[in-house]
């Protein structure tokens, strides 16, 4: 795993991905104390690249960045990038993960997801506009609502409700892509859009309210796993490791149209609360649970364009990947 501690083995393997191109380029990553984004932060700075973080913290901690605070290639900025972003000297790369992303965050806070979705996006693109950066929005596969297509292609236009509870963030997403491409199409930029299917892995938020950390939880506590509606919907998670891999993939590509990267293993929430029960070693059960308004019924990737365009696949199997993210929990639930 690439983080902390770099062995020759991940060195070798990030130079043969072409990663050895973000040497010496300074990357401003918005949202980068977050979950996904102090991935990214680590990434960066492990290829050599300068980063900085803004994160203003909302749902982000310093604690996830605190092994890079000690590296001079490194810097953690506590600023809302809803605001106008100024960053002194060149600037390679922008990549915006600035938002709050499970859904007990945006529901508690609806007006600042749209707000950090649409203005926040704006702001890091004028700051790569400005700079001749390159733009890349981490967007989202609930672009494709409760999707009428499975799996869903990046042609597919989605399903989405504007109006229900989850379309503060939904909306926010598919206003920041149209934003994104308007600035390519505009101005000319270089942008890259990622489609991020849910993912999973360490520094994940035991309370965040999405699935693998409650069903974590629960199955430590030796309590039933609480499973929404009858368990029957899919999901397809990915590993952190294998998500940042395919997103580095696509910021050093020239793709400009969104790119789905997610793990195409689909599984019934049922099914993934009982592979967590077997990797924790307690099988205290499931308890059934109010399903939330507008929960898709299915998500699963086609990953066709990632795998041509970018030669990328998910490597790490769902069992594997919550074996890897057992650690973390018992370090936080124990
Ligand atoms: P997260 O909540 O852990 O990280 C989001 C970060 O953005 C936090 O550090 C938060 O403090 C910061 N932030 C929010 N508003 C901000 C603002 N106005 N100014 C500065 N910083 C701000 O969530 P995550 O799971 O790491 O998601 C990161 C990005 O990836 C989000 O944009 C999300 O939409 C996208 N994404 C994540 C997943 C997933 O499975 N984790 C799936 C699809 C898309």
């Amino acid at each position: 795993m690439v983080g902390q501690t770099l062995s020759e083995f991940d060195r070798f393997a990030l130079r043969a991905a072409g990663f050895d191109r973000l040497e010496d380029m300074h990357a401003v990553v918005m949202g980068g104390a977050g979950f996904l984004g102090s991935h990214i932060c680590t990434w960066l700075v492990d290829c050599g690249a300068r980063v900085t973080c803004l994160d203003n913290l909302i749902t982000g901690r310093p604690d996830n960045v605190a092994h890079l605070l000690d590296r001079k290639s490194f810097r953690l900025i506590d600023y809302d990038v809803t605001d106008f972003i100024h960053v002194a000297g060149r600037v390679d790369y922008v990549l915006n993960f600035a938002s709050p992303a499970s859904p007990v965050d945006y529901l508690k806070w609806p007006i600042h997801t749209l707000k950090v979705g649409a203005f926040g996006t704006h702001k890091g693109l004028g700051l790569a506009l400005e700079k001749g950066a390159v733009f890349l929005l981490a967007s989202t596969s609930e672009v494709y609502g409760d999707p009428k297509v499975n799996p869903q292609p990046e042609s597919y236009w989605g399903n989405v409700n504007p109006i229900g509870p989850r379309g503060v963030y939904d909306e926010a997403k598919r206003f920041a892509e149209a934003m994104t491409l308007a600035y390519h199409r505009e101005h000319g930029l270089a942008t890259r859009i990622v489609r991020i299917f849910n993912t999973y892995g360490p520094r994940m938020r035991v309370n965040d309210g999405r699935a693998v950390p409650a069903f974590f939880k629960a199955a430590l506590e030796n309590r039933p796993l609480p499973v929404h509606g009858d368990g029957l919907q899919t999901r397809s998670l990915c590993y952190v490791d294998d998500e940042v891999e395919g997103i580095l993939r696509l910021l050093l590509s020239d793709e400009t149209h969104p790119v789905n990267i997610g793990n195409p293993e689909e599984v019934t929430v049922l099914e993934l609360a009982e592979t967590i029960q077997e990797v924790v070693g307690n099988y205290p059960g499931i308890e059934f649970i109010h399903r939330p308004t507008d929960d898709p019924t299915v998500r699963w990737p086609d990953v066709t364009r990632a795998e041509e365009i970018l030669g990328w696949k998910a490597q790490i199997p769902l069992r594997e990947g919550l074996e890897r993210t057992l650690p973390w929990f018992r370090q936080l639930v124990g």
